[in-house]
């Protein structure tokens, strides 16, 4: 009798483990043949096929960036992603789960951080706390935790306009993070900085995924920043955004910003600008 609860046991033990590590290499995201259209803005106007026929998977804790031409359809994945835009055809799946509108399990970051002036740095923090309708007593101490990890200790008291670009920045990061989602989705986050504080932005970036392991998708217009801080780049084709390459960038982490001078770096860069730039020339 004992030895066939043993042997239970032990084959229970068995398949949760293989669950268990099946469950880890599922995809966070699944984006399936997904298209978007605009509909036309007046009667006689044109719509606009944004998205064509894009799929591809995001495992957990991957950090992947999406670069390619400028009006492609970065962003326009990125908020279908997000559940703030519907797809036309095709689905969205984020942790098993069709995407059909906002959810919560999701940090946003956008170029502008869009603070509210009259709260405090730590009121800004906690805002999405309170869209939530989940207790403020229970995060004050994350939002003060988050704060000390970007920096940002000394001004969790102050108003938005004593902060600088950059610190506006990490706090919309840490507003991104409150409720401690699993995915973070930024588009074009720190490409109004100045490129020096963009470098510490992107260090900052990679120390805090590296701590709390957050599946990323980062929206780029640089190559270099792209490829320094991902596991994985989306080259998408110009507009109708197709995807015209991934490249699997295989440099050892942690990553330097010193590291964009090897020469594998370099191949990287030149292979992404390759596929950005000859290919737009040739369609002039
Ligand atoms: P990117 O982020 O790559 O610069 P976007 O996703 O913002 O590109 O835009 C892709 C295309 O979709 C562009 O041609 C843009 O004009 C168009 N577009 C974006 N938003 C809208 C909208 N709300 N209505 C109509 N067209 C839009």
């Amino acid at each position: 009798m004992k030895i066939q609860i043993r042997s239970i046991n032990l084959t229970y033990r068995y398949l949760c483990c293989c669950m268990a590590f099946k469950l880890e290499d599922l995809p966070v995201i699944e984006v399936r043949q997904v298209r978007k259209v605009y509909p036309s803005r007046s009667r006689h106007g044109q719509s606009i096929l944004a998205i064509e026929n894009i799929t591809f998977d995001v495992m957990k804790g991957e950090f992947v960036s999406i670069v390619g031409p400028s009006g492609c359809g970065k962003s326009t994945l990125l908020r279908m992603l997000a559940g703030l835009l519907e797809v036309t055809e095709g689905e969205i799946r984020v942790n098993g789960k069709s995407v059909c509108g906002p959810y919560g399990d999701i940090g946003i970051v956008f170029q502008t951080p869009t603070l509210l002036k009259w709260r405090s740095v730590k009121d800004n923090v906690l805002l999405p706390i309170e869209v939530l309708r989940r207790s403020r007593h229970e995060f004050v101490g994350r939002a003060e935790e988050l704060l000390r990890m970007v920096g940002l200790w000394d001004f969790r008291n102050e108003y938005p306009f004593v902060l600088s670009g950059g610190m506006q920045q990490r706090v919309a990061l840490c507003r991104a993070l409150i409720h401690d989602p699993s995915l973070l989705v930024m588009d074009e986050p720190f490409a109004a900085l100045d490129a020096l504080t963009r470098e510490e932005m992107n260090m900052e970036l990679l120390k805090l995924w590296t701590e709390r392991r957050k599946t990323i998708i980062f929206i780029t217009h640089s190559i270099s920043e792209a490829i320094l801080l991902s596991d994985r780049v989306i080259v998408l084709s110009s507009r109708p955004a197709t995807i015209d390459s991934i490249f699997s960038i295989d440099l050892p982490r942690p990553r330097t910003t010193d590291m964009q001078y090897l020469d594998s770096f370099q191949n990287y860069s030149s292979m992404i600008h390759e596929r950005i730039y000859l290919k737009q020339r040739s369609n002039i």
